[in-house]
């Protein structure tokens, strides 16, 4: 018989059956999994048992728990009966238990839980004689009648909450603990009325019954709307079913001796080192977590009941040591005695991930590729997103903007219309583009949807703790929480503090790293990398990981054995410092062409285009040549010893020209006017512009076409590029200059064109009397040049993949108007499952890049491979890089920072095995012939 429970003393059995510390969190889900882990390590936990995913996999297929299971169950329940000398049932000496949801990946609040399982008319008496405390005795009974009907049979919340508020202001209560033991009984009796009202049956006083129901509901609560939506969200697979973790209740309601709290080994925030987490005296776990009463800081509790506090920090202490990361653990004291109820790796801000993971490598905890790995590419990008401005905010809170303060939970600006519940703040930011903030009193797991699809979110009450800000945190959102001076009002649909009024659709501006909330907007700007100092730290690992030999393996001869460079795409000297401050170590991609748009060139380009012969052109471009060899002079010094690989121009010459509508409009204009003042001039320039009108611009004459139609531009650029290399390198600069040649689909272009252009290079050098470092190249962005690969790299020295237009010529999509015409459809439709001008297409791009790469190193082993298409950013393009063997990616400056982390993680998850020297394997190219042929003899 299949074992589908397993009591938390089975730790053995279980990692003897699943195989490994994986395959049991697999099993018995993350939670359960932490809850073995601590019986063993001699944490005290409640006892418990839990029920497999497997089991939740099987309901899920045939509605019913599958054969052996139930009985397992009920032997286990006898067991835990004998470790906590009582009895499930049974009035004098009652056994509660919590029935709690709990999949391999947390997914918090997500899924269902039922506690104070096995109260029933007979127990309440029972454990009230038991305690002497009849008060806590009915409050756990309806709490259990509630939990039961909203959570077993998805009631509102409401159906309870109305008569619990309707009955407390009956009796003129404002606070829960108002409440006495007459109360809770009375309204006991209420809730079961409701129940059966709802419901259509009594409530169920068999206890097995009650425990029967509560797992069924746990598991059904896998395929709730909220936990689907969540792992899609989190990427997590629907396949792997929850377990159920059956748990002997402890109570911090029992009186002033207990309590019941939550907390961080190390601040989930800022990721200081620094127990942070919140405690309630007398109360029951979630009214933490919901943040409904105002919880105390846990530092507190050191004067309260040092004991229970003492131990407590002793064994958060060893649980972080023996899972190496910051812990989330929920506990509880009942009547002095410390149990440890769940711990697991918290869910953290990205400041905090940083600071987490660079502080447990300084402490040995872990080491730095560990670190480097547990900061994702999306952290990195959350830390270069803006922050209010500084002097902005100063003179926000001078000029009365300022609205309130409240608990800064996730950081972060935000800037949004006001919108108070989360459906409306979904719909407004889904179907009228609307940048929203939600505004909650406090949230529950039925708002994330509306979080998520918020800018920032804002409650008036709840701590750090609470739902909105674990959440928050989670997915990065900014958030303030705790806001109490802020009265919502639902109803009106506003919120007000004093004077001031704010009203759904309203601007408001949140800023999560302070607390603040402002009316109106705050203008944000980018932080600084260079401030990060921890972020620093970990990018410098990252790159030392990427700089080992050997990290990565050498299909054949030529192939870099280091991991990925990487470089940045800038155009001008500024930009070129910024990726130097962001730790780019060469230039990929000069848009040469964007320099000849300034507002002094562009007139002398328009002459340059226009000139009826090659010596009128000629002209022009010698006034342009001062321009561009002081672009690149300054480029040159920027990058400093670091390879700049410039681009000769690219784009059809119509860009450079007026636009021919508005020009026939004023040509028309004029002539209706009889204005006679430069209307030939007007009218020749519009006739030279039809002249030029191409139907596919994109496939007509640019790039390296223009260069063959037209050499002077080029020889020009040439000229530039070398004048200005030859000058610095006298001013003792380092030059590494990379000609670049665009759109080659043909060897025979750059056999007519570059020849030319290294005799430019050869007579400038011979002229400065100067030599330094050079290359020619070309992008590959022509699928005809990839499949060529081998001849195209007969001359060039380089290849950079141009993946945008490699993207729209490979699947035949412009890339100007696919987005916003049929992309979208597709992706929805599941046609496409990302949009391939974001994240490569492995599959085809990526194939003919694969391809490519291993021909031309056929050719020339030496030959450099990067990419400057705007996939060099982007996580999962550049871990294909890797894999196919670039040198390099390269990137917009801002998005350096994330790439060589991506980097990183690419050379980790991909290093030989065993840290094995690079094996001999036949050349990639070979490689796609063979798959194929595997994949299809698996399929059958
Ligand atoms: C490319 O095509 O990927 C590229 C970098 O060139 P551009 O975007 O300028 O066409
Ligand atoms: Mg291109």
């Amino acid at each position: 018989m299949k074992k589908w429970v397993y009591l938390f003393g089975e730790v053995a059995a279980a990692e003897k059956y699943a195989g490994s510390w994986e395959g049991v969190r697999s099993l018995l889900g993350g939670k359960g999994a932490g809850l073995f882990d601590m019986t063993r390590a001699g944490v005290p936990v409640p006892p418990g048992f839990t029920v497999t995913t497997e089991a939740c996999n099987e309901f899920r297929k045939t509605g019913k728990f599958p054969a052996g299971m139930w009985d397992q169950a009920l032997v286990a329940m006898k067991t835990v009966e004998k470790q906590t000398g009582k009895k499930f049932g049974n009035p004098n000496n009652p056994l509660l238990v919590s029935c709690r949801s709990g999949a391999k990946f947390s997914m918090p609040g997500m899924m269902n839980t039922v506690l104070n399982i096995g109260l029933n008319d007979g127990v309440v008496e029972g454990l009230t004689k038991l305690t002497g405390n009849a008060r806590f005795a009915w409050d756990s009974y309806r709490r259990l009648v509630e939990m039961f009907g909203t959570t077993v049979f998805n009631l509102d919340d409401e159906v309870f909450e109305h008569p619990m508020a309707e009955y407390k202001s009956g009796k003129g209560y404002k606070l829960d603990t108002e409440m006495t033991a007459e109360d809770w009984q009375a309204l006991v009796s209420t809730f079961k009325d409701v129940f059966k009202k709802h419901v259509g049956s009594e409530f169920p006083q068999d206890v097995y019954k009650q425990l029967e129901l509560a797992t069924k509901a746990v598991f059904e609560s896998w395929n709730g709307k909220r936990a689907i939506a969540y792992r899609k969200k989190e990427g997590i697979s629907d396949d792997l079913g929850t377990a159920v973790n059956i748990v002997t209740m402890v109570f911090g309601n029992m009186g002033d001796d207990s309590a019941t709290g939550v907390a961080f080994t190390r601040n989930p925030s800022t990721g200081d080192k620094m127990m942070m987490g919140e405690y309630l005296i007398n109360a029951q776990g979630e009214d933490v977590v919901a943040g409904i009463r105002n919880a105390e800081a846990i530092v507190n509790l050191d004067k309260e009941m040092p004991k229970a506090y003492k131990e407590f920090m002793q064994i958060t202490g060893r649980l972080e040591k023996h899972y190496k990361d910051l812990q989330d653990v929920e506990f509880t004291i009942e009547r002095g005695k410390l149990w440890m109820l769940q711990t697991r790796n918290g869910k953290r801000t990205a400041k905090a991930a940083v600071k987490v993971a660079v502080d447990m490598a300084n402490e040995g905890l872990i080491t730095k590729e560990q670190a480097v790995m547990r900061v994702t590419p999306d952290n990195v990008d959350s830390l270069l997103h803006p922050q209010f401005d500084d002097s902005a905010m100063i003179g926000a809170e001078k000029n009365g903007t300022f609205f309130a303060k409240g608990v800064n939970a996730s950081p972060g600006a935000a800037v949004g219309q006001v919108y108070f519940d989360a459906d409306m703040a979904e719909k407004m930011s889904k179907e009228e583009k609307q940048d929203t903030i939600m505004v909650r009193p406090f949230t529950k797991p039925d708002d994330v949807h509306g979080m998520i699809a918020s800018k920032g979110v804002l409650t008036s009450e709840g701590g750090a703790t609470s739902h909105a800000a674990v959440v928050a945190r989670q997915f990065g959102i900014p958030c303030v929480v705790g806001a109490s001076v802020i009265k919502i009002d639902l109803e009106r649909r506003q919120m007000v503090v004093g004077e001031s009024v704010v009203k759904e659709g309203e601007w408001i501006s949140v800023d999560g790293t302070t607390g603040k909330v402002f009316i109106g907007k705050i203008p944000t700007i980018s932080p600084s990398l260079e401030k990060q100092t921890e972020l620093l730290t970990l990018l410098t690992w990252a790159d030392e990981i990427c700089a080992r030999k050997n990290v990565r393996e050498a299909p054949a001869k030529g192939y870099p054995t280091r991991g990925l460079q990487v470089w940045a795409n800038a155009d001008y000297p500024k930009d070129a410092q910024r990726a130097r401050a962001y730790g780019a170590v060469g230039i990929g991609l000069c848009r040469t062409e964007h320099m000849f748009f300034e507002p002094e060139r562009l007139p002398i380009v328009q002459r340059m285009i226009l000139a009826e012969t090659s010596e009128g052109r000629t002209e022009a471009l010698n006034e342009l040549l001062p321009y561009q060899r002081k672009d690149f002079d300054g480029l040159f010094e920027a990058m400093d010893g670091y390879p700049v690989i410039i681009r000769l121009i690219d784009p059809p010459l119509h860009e450079f020209m007026p636009d021919e509508e508005k020009l026939l409009e004023e040509v028309i204009t004029m002539r209706v006017k009889g204005e006679t003042d430069g209307l030939k001039a007007k009218e020749e320039l519009l006739v030279a512009i039809k002249g030029m009108h191409e139907s596919n611009p994109m496939m007509g004459m640019r790039g390296v076409r223009l260069s063959i139609y037209m050499p002077e531009i080029v020889e020009m650029q040439v000229r530039a590029i070398f004048e200005a290399s030859a000058d610095c390198t006298l001013r003792g600069i380092v030059v590494k200059p990379e000609v670049m040649i665009p759109l080659t689909g043909t060897v025979k272009e750059l056999e007519w064109i570059q020849p030319r252009l290294e005799r430019i290079a050869a007579a400038v050098m011979s002229e400065k009397n100067v030599q330094f470092e050079y290359k020619f190249g070309t992008m590959i962005e022509i699928p005809r040049a990839a499949v060529t690969a081998g001849e195209v790299a007969t001359r060039a020295e380089f290849f950079s993949f141009g993946t945008n237009d490699l993207t729209q010529m490979t699947y035949g999509y412009s890339r100007d108007d696919a987005e916003r015409n049929f992309l979208i459809t597709y992706q929805e439709q599941g046609i496409l499952e990302v949009n391939p001008f974001q994240s490569l297409d492995r599959g085809g791009v990526g194939k003919l890049m694969q391809w490519a790469i291993a021909e031309g190193r056929t050719t020339r082993p030496a030959l450099e491979v990067g990419i400057c298409g705007e996939h060099g950013g982007d996580p999962s393009s550049i871990e294909w890089c890797h894999i196919i063997g670039n040198n390099y990616v390269s990137c917009s400056p801002f998005r350096v920072p994330i790439a060589r982390l991506a980097a990183a993680h690419s050379a980790l998850k991909h290093r030989p095995q065993n840290g094995a020297a690079p094996k001999k394997k036949a050349p990639a190219k070979k490689a796609p012939a063979k798959k194929p042929v595997k994949k299809a003899a698996k399929k059958k």
